[in-house]
Order: structure tokens, then C-alpha cells, then sequence
């Protein structure tokens, strides 16, 4: 349930609430906004609980949440939130781009994409160093060794890191390098991994599984979010179906979806959606129109080399071709605030 104090209330008051909730035998979220502090009160939904919160000083009112994922809830938190990574933002307000090649391979290549997306506008860059593969005997990434090229690029360059993390036992090592720690599509269920991650306290990009829907994938996040980690970007990147002209169907309809029942930022992923490169520039667009608050885009200096995912990567000058259509659309649809012009 949320419980709504009243406007102005201190700290005093927020505490004392928080305490007796967890007396209550619920744990407390407290959210503050910019004219009232909220309280989510996770636990067993029971009408008495409600009515002693009710009464405590302090409390204006208490509502009860009926879905199954609470604090992801857009009743938990009424305004779509903000999460920032480096210089860019993904939320109400913003476009922003992470793009890279899908796997780390060696350092020239990897710098030499990153100047390239950066210089395009991306403000985050991608590169898997832990890749879940469908088969064992396909490329695993670099590990340890890719994690360090992409630290070495950010430094260089100056921008933010995102890349997957797979198994619990590398959640530490992945979280001393990046900025974003990835779950992938894969991954979604693997509940063990979404509570290490979500006592981080760094931005998680939570992808879609291929056959989830959005409520399954909402209560995902909820595992993240009830660890303490709010930093949640959802990432929509096609799911199954029985086409197979593309390698996964890109289900333009979780961007509203999300909108309407999640306060949480949703990006879409046209590359693995598509899985050819042909296809990545529409779907990225589709999105952008459909209210995605940005994108992840994979790019490669030279796709038919790549050791992975190369028939979906981008060239360089598609990709730059790619930003340029996506700020058309954007102003097109009234949304101004686009990536790389958010520095302005
Ligand atoms: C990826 O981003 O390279 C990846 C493996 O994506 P997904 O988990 O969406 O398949
Ligand atoms: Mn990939």
C-alpha cells in the first residue's frame, strides 16, 4: 500500500512512519516529491494495517496497490522517473542513445566505435565482456580483459559504460568497471541475479525476455527496485513469434504499455529485434515515436567481421544516419529534448 503524508511534513514525522510500518512487519520505500513525501509499505495487503497507518500522525491517507508489482507502479510514483548516467538522462524530457557493438573484441576496434557513436550523439557506450550465448560453443566474450578495454575507452573519451552482467559471482567485478549493469533478455527470470543487482546502487538496464509480458517483466524490476535500487531502465527488444523474417518481433505496444502502468523509463533495442541491419533504422524510429525514451543501437566498425551479432550492427555512417532521423521525428512529435542536444 502507499501511504500519502501530508504536504510539508519533516523528517521527524517521514521516520516515525517508517518505523512503525516496519513494526507492522512491512518495509517501508520512502519517495520523496517535490510537494509530498510518499511511503510504499511492501508487504501483506490488509485492511487493518491500513487503518493504523491511517490514523498515525502525519498521514493524510493510505491507498492500496492492487497489482502485482508495487513500487514499479506508476500509483507508487505518479511522474515518470528521471535516471541519470553521466552526462545523459533516460525519462520524461529526454531522448538518449546507448550504442556500441554488441561484444567487446580488441581495443582499436572498440575505440574507434566509440569515437564514432559518441561523436554521433550517443552518450552511452555498449559492449558485452560476459555474452549469454544460445550456444556454448559460440564467441563468450572477453571478461575481465573486455571490461578493462571499455574502462580504458571511457576514461579516454569520457563517456559512460553499459555491459551485461550474467552470473551472480561476477556482479561485483562488473560493477567496479561500469556505469550500467545490463540484464539481458535471457536473464529477465534469473531472480538470484536480479536481487544481487539490485544492491548496487548502480543504473540496471533491465531487457525484456523474449517470451515475457509486460506485467512478468514489470515484476523483475520490482525485485531490482525492492533491494533499494530504483535506477531501473526497462529495455523492449522483441519478443517470439512466429515470424521469421526478423529474428524477434519488436512489440512497439510495451512503450505505451509501460508508460501507462510503470513510472520507470523504457528505451527500445531495434538491433535484436530486427536482427538484420536493414530493419534497425524504422524500428528505432518507430520507437522514438511511440514515446521510448531512448535507444540502444548496435554498431560496429566492420559488421562482417563482427564476432558477434554482425548482421544486426550498424555501420558507422548508418548509425549517424540513424541520429540524424531520429531528432526529425522526435521535433516532428514535439519532442525537442534530444540526445547530444541535451548538453545545450
Ligand atoms: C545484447 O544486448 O547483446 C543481447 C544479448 O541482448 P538480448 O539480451 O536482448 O538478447
Ligand atoms: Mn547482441
Amino acid at each position: 500500500m502507499i501511504v500519502i503524508l501530508k504536504q510539508g511534513v519533516g523528517t521527524e514525522i517521514v521516520e516515525s512512519v517508517a518505523a512503525r510500518i516496519r513494526e507492522l512487519g512491512l518495509t517501508p520505500h520512502v519517495s520523496r516529491g517535490e510537494y509530498r513525501t510518499i511511503i510504499g509499505a511492501i508487504g501483506e495487503e490488509q485492511k487493518i494495517l491500513s487503518q493504523q497507518l491511517e490514523s498515525l500522525d502525519g498521514v493524510e491517507r493510505v491507498v492500496p496497490i492492487m497489482r502485482p508489482y508495487k513500487l514499479a507502479s506508476r500509483e507508487f510514483h505518479k511522474e515518470g522517473s528521471v535516471v541519470r548516467v553521466g552526462g545523459a538522462a533516460f525519462g520524461p524530457g529526454h531522448i538518449s542513445v546507448i550504442a556500441g557493438p554488441c561484444a567487446v573484441e580488441d581495443p582499436d576496434t572498440l575505440m574507434e566505435t566509440a569515437r564514432a557513436v559518441q561523436s554521433a550523439g550517443a552518450e552511452v557506450l555498449r559492449g558485452g565482456a560476459f555474452k549469454p550465448r544460445t550456444s556454448p560453443y559460440s564467441f563468450q566474450g572477453l571478461g575481465e580483459e573486455g571490461l578493462k578495454m571499455l574502462a580504458d575507452v571511457r576514461k579516454e573519451l569520457n563517456i559512460p559504460i553499459c555491459t551485461e552482467v550474467t552470473n551472480t559471482r561476477d556482479v561485483e567485478l562488473v560493477d567496479r568497471y561500469t556505469d550500467v549493469i545490463q540484464i539481458g533478455a535471457r536473464s529477465m527470470q534469473n531472480f538470484a541475479l536480479l536481487t544481487e543487482v539490485g544492491r548496487t546502487q548502480k543504473p540496471i538496464l533491465l531487457k525484456r525476455g523474449a517470451s515475457a509480458q509486460v506485467k512478468e517483466w514489470l515484476m523483475s524490476a520490482e525485485y531490482i527496485l525492492s533491494q533499494g535500487n530504483c535506477q531501473v531502465i526497462l529495455c523492449e527488444r522483441g519478443i517470439r513469434s512466429f515470424e521469421t523474417g526478423v529474428r524477434f518481433v519488436l512489440d512497439v505496444s510495451a512503450v505505451p504499455q509501460v508508460k501507462q502502468n510503470s513510472h520507470l523509463p523504457v528505451i527500445v533495442d531495434p538491433s535484436h529485434a530486427a536482427g538484420k541491419r536493414d530493419y534497425v533504422t524504422a524500428l528505432a524510429l518507430a520507437a522514438i515515436a511511440a514515446g521510448a525514451d531512448g535507444l540502444i543501437v548496435e554498431v560496429h566498425a566492420h559488421p562482417d567481421r563482427a564476432l558477434c551479432d554482425g548482421s544486426q550492427a550498424l555501420t558507422h555512417e548508418m548509425f549517424a544516419d540513424l541520429m540524424a532521423q531520429i531528432r526529425n521525428v522526435a521535433e516532428a512529435i514535439g519532442r525537442k529534448n534530444i540526445t547530444a542536444d541535451n548538453h545545450e
